[in-house]
């Protein structure tokens, strides 16, 4: 069988399903292939979207119509704006999602979306004189395309661990990419291994919800989506526990037999979602570290404890959970495991997501060395909006870092490349004052007008919503008073982050404190300090040293040669 797409997205997860049907709302014909269709937009670990910095990713891609915010309204089961007690320009909406709900919301709207949906493993690359063709699948199958997004995620030659046990898979029970990652490697997109890890999954009739700190849902019931209303569905509550001594003694205990310390896992894991046996390693002097106990589904009993990822053989994962109170009598429904897979350097990737000097190839999500659905996401769509472009032979679409989380995102990614797993924080932005969530319609509505990927009902929300802004009474809308509130700020914002461009060859000291500066983060201390940089302009070229970072610091050395 030979077909002819214009457009064709393997892997249906976070990125996938994004990209395919923002390639076919600009009119591409797509087809979208992934190992199992039952497990198209699957949460492979926490069941929540959102938070700060990936809360206002899923705004931004809202505007363009994305899938994300608009299935999470749908599945909500919880929703907590979180920073509420700061400035809205770091509020991070954060919801619950019921999986299946969620997963059956993505479902349908791929459905929809005109998108052809195939199952099957992609297992090489087909190429023309050079020029990319199309994908071959593993029963022969050859499906031709003007343009190709790869977003196979964990699964390239991925790798599980449950204790002393190693299984071949991407997530548990499923297959792992071999063949097409051997490819990727041939033509040179060198790859590095990376790795993350889930916590088991507890029988919620076995936990003792009475004896713990109830946390609720928001009572105002804001939505993700600026289409969205809020749903009826029950809102849930999650309730708080903390390990203690005892669990840590429990861990530490068993630490020969987790893969982490006995040298089975090699690449790194991602630093701000650790996995409790790192977190205990790590902050030996602390006695407790929080869980939240977060419901995942209003139709079976399954919670997530989030704070516990593991690999721990699962008898050591049981006797450490019945150490913290409340769940004393834990039932485990599914263990914890972790997994190791490989990624691309994503600076070999151009600011449309496409490989340098490989037209029409794209890649989008996890294997560009990030973590979390909503970086994946907001690659997919940047992704499947220009291959697209490719295949349709329409203009590209790019994102600024000075307006869109997304293009600090892809700026970061394509400039820097990674060392460990990419999360986004608002730290990243050094316009972060001026880019809010609630503010995602007004920066980012005329782009997505001009790309022509979004409904005519979201056409004339953007087109109403920027025409209100010039009404006097905009300033009495929540939009129009934080605006109000930022306007000092921007200007000064804007002027510090001109002196630390002028500064660039500031001289930074040997053996200068950076622990003693205001304002930097434990982690950008430690990449400070072990890259020793002569000046500011090399230290704004380590991975992962924020613009927030180089602020601060340069406020620092100014005062520091005064
Ligand atoms: C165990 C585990 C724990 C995680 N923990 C966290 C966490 O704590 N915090 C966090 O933010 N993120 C976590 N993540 C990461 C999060 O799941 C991902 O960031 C997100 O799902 C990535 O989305 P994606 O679209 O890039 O890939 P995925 O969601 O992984 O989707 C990839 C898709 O590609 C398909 N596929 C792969 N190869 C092929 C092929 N050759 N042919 C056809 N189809 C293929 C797969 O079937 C799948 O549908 C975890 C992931 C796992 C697996």
């Amino acid at each position: 069988m030979v077909d002819m797409f214009d457009v064709i997205v393997i892997g249906a997860g976070h990125a996938g399903c994004e990209a395919a049907t923002a390639a076919a709302r600009r009119g591409a014909r797509v087809a979208l292939l992934s190992f199992d269709r039952a497990n198209l937009g699957q949460m492979s670990c926490n069941p929540s979207i959102g938070g700060v910095g990936k809360g206002h990713l899923v705004r931004e891609l809202d505007v363009f119509d994305g899938l994300m915010a608009r299935a999470a309204d749908r599945a909500a089961i919880h929703r907590r704006m979180l920073n509420r007690s700061k400035g809205p320009a770091v509020w991070g909406p954060r919801v619950q999602a019921d999986r299946s709900v969620y997963a059956s919301a993505i479902r349908e709207m791929v459905g929809q979306s005109g998108v052809r949906l195939i199952e099957g493993e992609a297992t090489d690359l087909v190429f023309a004189s050079d020029r990319l063709r199309g994908v071959k699948l593993s029963d022969g199958t050859i499906l031709n395309a003007h343009a190709l997004v790869i977003a196979t995620g964990t699964f390239l030659s991925a790798r599980l661990f449950i204790g002393e046990q190693t299984l071949v898979g991407g997530r548990t029970g499923e297959k792992s990419a071999h063949a097409l990652s051997a490819r990727l490697r041939e033509i040179g997109l060198g790859q590095g291994r990376l790795k993350t890890g889930t916590p088991p999954r507890l029988d919620g009739r076995t936990i003792d919800w009475a004896r713990l700190e109830s946390q609720h849902s928001d009572a105002d019931h804001w939505s993700m989506s600026f289409l969205s209303l809020p749903n009826d569905n029950p809102q849930l509550s999650c309730a708080v526990t903390r390990t203690n001594e005892h669990t840590h003694e429990v861990i530490r205990s068993a630490k020969s037999r987790s893969p982490l310390y006995s040298g089975a896992i090699g690449g790194r894991g991602p630093r701000y979602c650790p996995s409790i046996e790192d977190k205990v390693q790590r902050f030996g002097d602390r006695h407790s570290h929080q869980i939240f106990l977060e419901p995942e589904s209003l139709t079976n009993h399954a919670v997530y404890p989030n704070g516990v990822s593991t690999s721990l053989p699962i008898e050591i994962q049981r006797k450490f959970l019945r150490t913290i109170e409340g769940l004393e009598r834990v039932q485990i429904s599914k263990p914890g495991y972790a997994v190791e897979y490989e990624f691309v350097d994503p600076r070999r990737l151009d600011s449309t997501l496409s490989v340098k000097g490989l037209k029409g190839l794209f890649l989008a999500g996890q294997i560009n060395g990030t973590t979390g659905y909503e970086e994946a996401a907001g690659q997919g769509l940047v992704a499947g909006l220009n291959a697209a472009a490719v295949g349709c032979d329409l203009a590209p679409v790019l994102f600024d870092r000075t307006s869109s989380y997304i293009g600090v995102m892809i700026d970061d990614l394509t400039l820097q490349g990674v060392s460990e797993p990419y999360r986004m924080m608002t730290a990243r932005s050094e316009y972060r004052l001026a880019l809010r969530a609630d503010n995602a319609t007004t920066r980012l509505g005329t782009t997505a007008i001009d790309a022509a990927c979004i409904s005519v009902e979201r056409r004339k929300l953007i087109e109403r919503h920027l025409t209100s802004r010039a009404s006097p009474t905009w300033s009495d809308t929540p939009e129009g008073a934080a605006d109000a509130l930022y306007a000092p700020y921007l200007d000064r914002q804007k002027r510090e982050w001109e002196q630390v461009q002028s500064d660039r060859k500031l001289p930074i000291p040997l053996g200068f404190a950076y622990r003693a500066v205001p304002g930097l983060s434990g982690e950008m201390v430690e990449r400070l300090a072990s890259a020793s940089p002569d000046n500011l302009e090399q230290a704004s070229r380590i991975p992962g040293i924020t613009p927030a970072a180089l602020s601060a610091l340069n406020v620092a050395l100014v005062r520091a040669a005064a």
